[in-house]
């Protein structure tokens, strides 16, 4: 064969080898995603010219990636059956007209101020993360075009690059990483696989890993729902989510605008902060085309909605996406906002075909509603209609949305009314409900103390205010007057109130009031504080202590 020739890598290359060599000490393992993810495009290129190409070498060769570690000569190599490379596609590819992204990320890195290993793959250079852990790199290649050489290309990174002819070589190409001293733990079986069952357990293609495969579960999120069964799904959660449970629901959907996305979520059975344990993890992981950008992104859904679980792939992401960057934290927020309102979608459309399912998904998870409900703007008005509370009207156990008690309101009602309490007994024994009861005005059961705060913040729904009926201010509409001879004469009224004023004064009480309010008990205390419940007051107190 002819001698090898030696190549200068392009300047920006060079930069850029520079800070890969000697400043990204964190994530190194992030290269093992980056070749695999390589060599699973370049399958996938194959693949697609299955489909209009017949002169294809090697046309038998299975579509896989084979991954080696060798412990005692500190190697990793990772091979693929892909398109592969001619002389010419190395040299343009691998270092000598550098990519537009070279650049861009010598750039983010600059501006970062931060030397950020997993910026790298963002711009179309993650090939020479390769670079972080080898003392030399080896690429040997072949093209799929049958009269095409196989090529080997060599370099240590520090400037230049060698190219030689290379007989034997099948399509596809193969890299062989030399590692350095500190990152010999690359060369072992079962480090590379816990990060291959880590970044890239869906990858199409076959993974294996020293000659057992990796990737076994199949990317159920892009493939046609007509033809995943139940039981497909089921697994599936319980891998991705590490889960023991069956999903409560599902949805699995595609959008093509404003971005592409391929998204399945699921809601656990059950709602595992409801039994006091730890407050739940973001845990819908974000993927590029089956790779793992992130198992866990923090800021890609609103917080409420961290009992969510399950997978969103989009086309659109780069593999290293960087929350330092506005722009990819302008796509994130595109993306968690079709999810958001796609879900919301779903549960509004479950409530209504499925209301038995509904309810009872509202049961475990309807704190999480509220929680939105209280504080999530954006979603305010959608997440108010999933709102559930039993009321006067209801039978107990049953619960009304806001919808319907409107649609049930009285004529001249313009207020929705709401009574917090322990219980329904509790609520219902109380002297608040009389006046509403004889008046035929539904008054919505709030238990949880959470419901308070739901109510100040939601404050409204469908332009009606929603309104404590335990407040001073409430104005009732007359109700019908008791006989004559029930009641007390206006003179001995006054009487009354007079001396009940100046004997509960000492006791905090503020005014004393005749009101037709009540109709079989005798009085009661109304709360005459603008900002402050009982409930709250209670609350403040608790937290005083
Ligand atoms: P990106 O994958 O974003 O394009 P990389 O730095 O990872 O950036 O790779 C640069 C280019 O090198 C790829 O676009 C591809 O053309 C080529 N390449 C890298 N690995 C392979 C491979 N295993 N088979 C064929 N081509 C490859
Ligand atoms: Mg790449």
């Amino acid at each position: 064969a002819a001698a090898p020739q030696k190549f200068e890598f392009q300047a920006e290359i060079k930069q850029l080898l520079d800070i890969v060599i000697h400043s990204l000490y964190t994530e190194k393992e992030i290269f093992i995603r980056e070749l695999t993810s390589n060599a699973s495009d370049a399958l996938e290129k194959l693949r697609h010219l299955q489909l209009t190409e017949k002169n294809i070498l090697d046309d038998n060769l299975p579509l896989e990636i084979n991954i080696t570690t060798d412990d005692t000569a500190k190697t990793i190599t990772i091979q693929d059956f892909g398109i592969g490379m001619t002389s010419a596609e190395l040299v343009e590819n691998l270092g000598t007209i550098a990519h537009s992204g070279s650049k861009a990320f010598l750039k983010a890195l600059g501006e970062s101020g931060q030397k950020n290993a997993n910026l790298i793959g963002q711009f179309g250079v993650g090939f020479y993360s390769a670079f972080m852990v080898a003392k030399t790199v080896t690429v040997r290649s072949r093209s799929w075009r049958a009269d095409e050489p196989g090529h080997v290309w060599t370099s240590d990174g520090s400037g230049s690059y060698t190219l030689s002819p290379s007989d034997g070589e099948r399509r596809g190409t193969k890299i062989v990483i030399q590692l350095k001293d500190d990152a010999t733990d690359f060369a072992a079986d079962s480090r590379v696989k816990d990060i291959l069952e880590r970044y890239s357990a869906f990858v199409t293609f076959p993974i294996n890993l020293n000659g057992k495969r990796i990737n076994t579960v199949q990317a159920l999120w892009l493939r046609n729902k007509n033809e995943i069964k139940d039981e497909e799904y089921t697994e599936f959660y319980k891998f991705q989510a590490h889960a023991y449970d069956d999903p409560r629901l599902r949805l699995h959907f595609s959008a093509d605008a404003p971005l592409s996305i391929n998204a399945l979520l699921f809601v656990p059975k059950e709602n595992t902060e409801r039994y006091g344990l730890a407050r739940l993890e973001p845990a819908v992981s974000l993927y590029c085309r089956k790779v793992l950008i992130d198992a866990r992104p923090k800021d890609l859904l609103p917080e409420w909605l961290r009992f969510l679980k399950g997978v969103v792939d989009s086309e659109d992401l780069p593999l290293n996406i960087s929350r330092e960057t506005m722009q990819d934290k302008a796509l994130l927020d595109k993306i968690g906002k079709v999810i958001t309102k796609r879900f919301l979608k779903f549960l509004e459309d479950e409530a209504k075909s499925r209301p038995e399912s509904y309810d009872e998904f509202y049961r475990q998870f309807g704190i999480f509603i509220k929680e939105g409900a209280a504080l999530d703007f954006t979603h305010k008005e959608q997440l108010t209609k999933l709102l559930r509370y039993e009321s006067s009207l209801t039978d107990k156990g049953k619960a009304t949305s806001l919808a319907d008690y409107v649609s049930r309101m009285k004529e001249g009602q313009a207020e929705i009314y709401y009574l917090v309490g322990a219980s329904r007994e509790a609520i219902e024994s109380g002297p608040y409900l009389e006046g509403f009861k004889s008046r035929n005005l539904e008054v919505l059961f709030c238990y949880e103390p959470v419901d308070e705060y739901v109510m100040n913040n939601v404050r409204e729904y469908d332009g009606k205010k929603l309104t404590a009926a335990d407040h001073a201010d409430v104005k009732l509409p007359d109700a019908p007057k008791p006989p004559a001879d029930a009641t007390l004469s206006e003179a001995d009224t006054k009487t009354l109130v007079e001396w009940l004023a100046k004997t509960l004064a000492a006791h905090g009480v503020a005014e004393v009031k005749a009101s037709d309010r009540l109709v079989d008990s005798p009085a009661l205390a109304l709360n005459a504080d603008k900002f402050m419940t009982p409930h709250m007051r209670r609350m403040m107190k608790a937290m005083n202590k």
